[in-house]
C-alpha cells in the first residue's frame, strides 16, 4: 500500500508535521496522534497500522504526530507551551492562565492549529478521530453517538459526551459542536506515568490490538 504525503509543515523547533493518505475512496476519516506531547502512543499505534493496512473502503488519512515538539520534549503542550486543544478559535475561546492547560496568546495563534484548520477546510473529514491518554473512554463531540457506541463496544472503554464542562478552543468544540463534524476523542490507557495517568500502565504494544480493531471498522463503515 503506498502512503502519499500530501502536507507538511515545519514546527518552532523544525520537526516536521505530515498528513499522510493511505488510500480508499469512500468517506474521509482522519485520525490525529499526539496532540498532546506527553501522549505518545499515538504514533506508534498510527505509524504501525500504516506498515499493515493492505486495502480499505474509507478514504484514510492520519497525521501521526501532530506536537512533535512537545512529543521530543515530553510536555503536554508544544514549544511555546501552550495547550493545542485549547487553542481553536472556538466562539468560546479566552485567554487563560498560563498553566499546562494554557490556550495561547491567541486563538489559532500556533502553527500546529492552523495546519489542522487547513486541513479541515481542505479535506473536509466526515469523521476524526484523535488519540490520547490515559483516560480509558470513547469521548465524543458532534453527531458521533452511534459511533462511539461501536468503538466502545470495540475497545471496552465507556462512552461519554463531552458536555460535563466547557472547554474553551478545544478540537472537539471547534469541529463536532460548531461544525458538526462527528470527533471521537479515544483516550488509551496511559503509555508513560503522569500524575493524570490511572494505573496500571500499559505498553503501546499492548493498545495495538485494539487500535486495529477500531481501524478495521472505520475503514468500512
Ligand atoms: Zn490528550
Amino acid at each position: 500500500m503506498i502512503k502519499t504525503v500530501l502536507e507538511q509543515q515545519k514546527t518552532v523547533n523544525g520537526n516536521e508535521i505530515s498528513l499522510l493518505d493511505a488510500g480508499g475512496t469512500g468517506k474521509t476519516i482522519l485520525t490525529i496522534g499526539v496532540f498532546h506531547g506527553d501522549e505518545p502512543s499515538g504514533k506508534y499505534l498510527i505509524e504501525k497500522y500504516l506498515k499493515n493496512i493492505k486495502k480499505t473502503k474509507n478514504r484514510l488519512l492520519f497525521i501521526p504526530c501532530l506536537n512533535p515538539d512537545g512529543l521530543f520534549a515530553g510536555t503536554r503542550g508544544n514549544a511555546n507551551g501552550v495547550d493545542l486543544n485549547r487553542n481553536f478559535p472556538t466562539k468560546n475561546w479566552q485567554l487563560s492562565e498560563k498553566n499546562k492547560y494554557f490556550g495561547g496568546e491567541s486563538p489559532a495563534g500556533e502553527i500546529e492549529t492552523k495546519f489542522l484548520i487547513n486541513i479541515i477546510e481542505n479535506y473536509r473529514p466526515d469523521l476524526i478521530l484523535t488519540l490520547h491518554e490515559p483516560y480509558r473512554i470513547v469521548n465524543y463531540d458532534g453527531p458521533a453517538q452511534d459511533i462511539a457506541e461501536k468503538i466502545s463496544e470495540i475497545t471496552g472503554y465507556k462512552t461519554e459526551e463531552s458536555i460535563g464542562y466547557p472547554t474553551p478552543g478545544s478540537f472537539g468544540t471547534y469541529c463536532g459542536i460548531e461544525r458538526h463534524i462527528p470527533v471521537i476523542t479515544l483516550e488509551f490507557a496511559p503509555t508513560i506515568e503522569s500524575e493524570d495517568a490511572v494505573l496500571p500502565i500499559e505498553t503501546p504494544e499492548k493498545l495495538w490490538c485494539l487500535y486495529e480493531k477500531v481501524m478495521n471498522f472505520l475503514a468500512e463503515f
